[in-house]
């Protein structure tokens, strides 16, 4: 069901924003676990937005104040599931939808190995039997996933933010000075050293020269990378660091508490503007800062929060160049560093083109987040049996750069890397027939 509507809501979508599921997660990419703060709080993801009206927040002031202070605590706003992002450009192309974007879209979002594909009406036996007994491959956030420690390896982001995995990860601290992990039985607060220090540098920095409470942090990456069981499509090398708008409690908050601690809604999933009543300049100032810092290359946020950075920031717009809008981002931002240097393998994302993105760019991706949704109507039922979808492909290890076998097995507590799924799917026998042989629904 979920992933019939996953692949109606890709082929809404014009092709420039389905093209995105190729580098990060969409909203149907979404997993109902990331980041919640509580099973109570959820709501649905952006793709079937609420008719219910922009709330229209009486209070207007706020702005004055904001400037010289930390923000101030949330309303009570829920927050809702939020994911990681990627660059694209919301421009409203009218091509049609890109069959492959969809395809990847629910790559990402398989949960469970498929099964071995039935043999067409009337297929010889034994391909019949072929077909059953080839094993299911099994997903590479199966294999990441179980990893509880880091690869005892140098230090390298391998692959790309959404397709690669981590090695010599290092876990930060889940309590700094001015800082603390949330969400921590996901075991997700390791990165690349690069970014566990600049977040802990981050957080400092803020808290001392800003008057910044502290910074509550979210999942950076699994102990060796890779992708995960439940939400994110990238975070994959240790290079994506979610961080909450919400500022740290003066006390130490214990690990239950780690685990439905309510964030601060800045934007409503489909808003066209901020929260107003949960709104401070001073997130201005906290994302300033971060971006300023030359291994940052990205950090998406909300469009609507986007846009009111370009409202509140003045004429030194420089720095939102690197601020990206991105579905969902409406209690965190998700902050992207660089290949740093030793990690040969990792992929570098195109430069951004150093625009602010102030104007028309953010105009239509808030058209794009607020538009009502289209209803779904029903195909008509099929006179003749339909031959359902092949199942979607799995992610497997084969798929990632080969270094993250190593990265897997690695030293301590290393996971044995499964044969080779190519292998095991080869049928043992026949010579092929040529010439007259055809495909089969086996392929
Ligand atoms: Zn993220």
């Amino acid at each position: 069901m979920r992933a019939r509507a996953m692949v109606v809501l890709a082929l809404l979508l014009p092709a420039s924003i389905t093209a995105v599921a190729a580098d990060d997660i969409l909203p149907w990419q979404t997993d109902s676990t990331e980041q919640k703060p509580a099973p109570a709080a959820r709501k649905q993801p952006p793709a079937a937005p609420a008719k219910a009206p922009e709330p229209k927040p009486a209070d207007a002031k706020s702005n004055a104040a904001a400037a010289a202070a930390a923000p101030a605590q949330p309303s009570g706003a829920k927050a809702t599931a939020a994911t990681t992002g990627a660059d694209a450009k919301p421009a409203a192309s009218k091509q049609a939808p890109a069959a492959p974007a969809a395809a990847a879209a629910a790559t990402i979002e398989t949960s469970a190995a498929p099964a071995a594909p039935k043999p067409a009406a009337g297929a010889a036996p034994d391909a019949a039997k072929t077909a059953a007994k080839a094993p299911d491959p099994v997903p590479a956030k199966k294999l990441f996933g179980a990893a509880k420690v880091a690869a005892r390896m140098t230090p390298k982001a391998i692959g790309t933010y959404a397709k690669g995995c981590l090695a010599g990860g290092e876990a930060l601290p889940t309590d700094g000075p001015a800082w603390q992990a949330m969400r921590l039985s996901r075991n997700r607060n390791w990165a690349h050293p690069v970014l566990v220090a600049m977040l802990e540098r981050f957080a400092t920095e803020m808290k001392d020269k800003e008057s910044w409470p502290g910074l509550l942090i979210g999942d950076l990456s699994q102990p060796r990378g890779g992708p995960m069981l439940t939400g994110h499509k990238s975070h994959q090398v240790g290079l994506d660091a979610d961080i909450w708008f919400k500022p740290m409690p003066s006390r130490t908050l214990s690990k239950p508490e780690r685990e439905t601690f309510e964030p601060l809604l800045l934007a409503k999933d489909n808003g066209s503007e901020v929260i107003k009543e949960n709104w401070n300049d001073g997130f201005a100032r906290l994302v300033k800062r971060v971006a300023d810092y030359p291994e940052v290359e990205r950090i998406f946020v909300h469009p609507a929060i986007k846009k009111k950075f370009c409202e509140v920031s003045g004429p030194d717009k420089a720095w939102l160049a690197k601020v990206r809008p991105m579905w969902l981002h409406n209690y965190h931002f998700h902050v992207r560093i660089s290949c740093p240097a030793g990690s040969g393998s990792c992929e570098k994302q195109k430069a951004t083109t150093g625009e602010d993105g102030c104007g028309k760019e953010v105009d239509d991706w808030i058209k794009l987040v607020s538009r009502p949704a289209k209803p779904v109507t029903p195909a008509p039922k099929p006179t003749v049996p339909v031959k359902p979808p092949p199942p979607a492909p799995v992610l497997t290890l084969e798929k990632l750069p080969p270094e993250c076998r190593q990265v897997l097995a690695a030293a301590p507590d290393g996971i044995a890397p499964p044969p080779p799924v190519a292998i095991a799917h080869k049928p043992a026998a026949p010579p092929p027939a040529k010439p007259q042989q055809k495909k089969t629904a086996e392929q």
